[in-house]
């Protein structure tokens, strides 16, 4: 029974949760599904990594870390972003953040305004969306589906109105695996220069890279670079991740910080110092022949292409149904996918992921398949 006396604040209605909790709700009776729907690595965190947690917790590193996080964390990733996108930063251009989530969650509320219009190129990570609506912005879509899912700087430029304030980039994106090729990158910069636009580049899967990924960091100054452990050391538990950018936007994100997560968890950030001992060769070849896999299969009956990065595929269902059609087809048939209309305006994909063993995985390729044949 709902509560009379209880009033919750109006921005909670602006957001929703139902599209993800359907398909959840959908899967509740499944037992032991083929689950292609978890967007996670399925490789254990590196012994290193879990020592130095332990030596952590025994050496006493349980209080409050400085909000900004530990000194040792901020080098390492100074040196992580000089070495990835060949960008510079001062020591106060840098936040340990609370997962890229976390970084999400500070930079959009340090950023938008009431009314304020911020481009999301479509498709889209589900959070995006929810969270500039919950700050008071209006999303405004860039539809990509014609371009193979690169925003063009055409029709980012197209999308600029006197209220845009940001552009939010995610390479290699979730769902579709897309990597923004360079030379697209410098044209986004270029139109986002001109009308005095800031990106926020979310780079959580750039570890995950088939092929060069640039960051558009690079080229456009004004960006907030979001990077993130959850997926490039399977720690997504941990809640772990950094943001780079003009220290006046970190400063503000800081402050923010300071009032709501405080810091992010000391555990995790002494664990992370170990990070530069994780060989992720064998993690990387082993997603990139999963992808070969996924796509070698199930290119017989969707059109798709291939992804450059993360572990996604986003497939087109053939046959008129729609994203929500066909999933509820493979959960009745014990396979749990998500429909692309979870991210996206549009409902005419499906999301799989590809983390997990590849004898499930080439099950449930087979059969989504055969359920695409109809
Ligand atoms: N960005 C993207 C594109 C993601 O897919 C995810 C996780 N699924 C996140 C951000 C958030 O990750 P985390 O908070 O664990 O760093």
């Amino acid at each position: 029974m709902p509560n009379p006396a209880m009033k919750l604040a109006s921005r909670v209605s602006r957001i929703d949760a139902s599209g993800i909790r359907r398909i959840f709700d959908l899967a509740k009776s499944l037992k032991d599904p083929i689950n292609l729907s978890i967007g996670q690595p399925d490789f254990p965190v590196d012994d290193k990594v879990k020592e130095a947690a332990v030596s952590a917790i025994r050496a006493d590193r349980n209080s409050y870390t400085q909000t900004q996080g530990i000194p040792e964390l901020r080098d390492l990733s100074l040196a992580e972003e000089k070495a990835h996108t060949g960008r510079t930063y001062a020591p106060d251009e840098i936040l340990v953040t609370s997962g890229v989530s976390g970084g999400l969650f500070l930079a959009l509320l340090a950023l938008v305004d009431d009314g304020d219009e911020v481009l999301i190129p479509d498709p889209y990570f589900v959070m995006y969306k929810h969270l500039v609506r919950l700050f008071g912005g209006t999303p405004v879509y860039i539809d990509t589906y014609a371009s193979g899912f690169v925003p063009t700087p055409e029709a980012i430029e197209k999308a600029i109105t006197p209220r845009t304030r940001l552009l939010l980039l995610n390479s290699p994106a979730n769902p579709t695996g897309r990597i923004v090729p360079a030379d697209v990158l410098q044209g986004i910069a270029k139109v986002c220069t001109k009308h005095g636009i800031t990106v926020i580049s979310d780079e959580i899967y750039r570890l995950f890279a088939y092929g060069p990924c640039p960051s558009i960091s690079r080229w456009h100054e004004d960006t907030v670079t979001l990077v993130g452990h959850s997926k490039s050391y399977a720690m997504t538990g941990w809640r772990l991740g950094y943001a780079c950018g003009h220290k006046d936007i970190i400063q503000a994100m800081t402050k923010v910080q300071q009032y709501s997560f405080v810091c992010a968890p000391s555990i995790a950030q002494y664990a992370a110092l170990a990070g530069p001992q994780v060989d992720h060769t064998a993690n990387i070849a082993a997603y990139r022949a999963k992808r070969d896999l996924m796509v070698g299969i199930l290119s017989q009956a969707f059109e798709l292409s291939p992804p450059d990065g993360a572990f996604y595929l986003f497939a087109k269902v053939p046959g008129g149904l729609s994203g929500q059609q066909f999933v509820e087809k493979a959960i009745a048939n014990n396979c749990l996918i998500i429909p692309g209309g979870v991210f996206s305006e549009r409902d005419s994909h499906i999301r799989i992921c590809y983390t997990v063993p590849d004898a499930k995985l080439k099950a449930g390729a087979e059969l989504l398949v055969r359920l695409a044949r109809g």
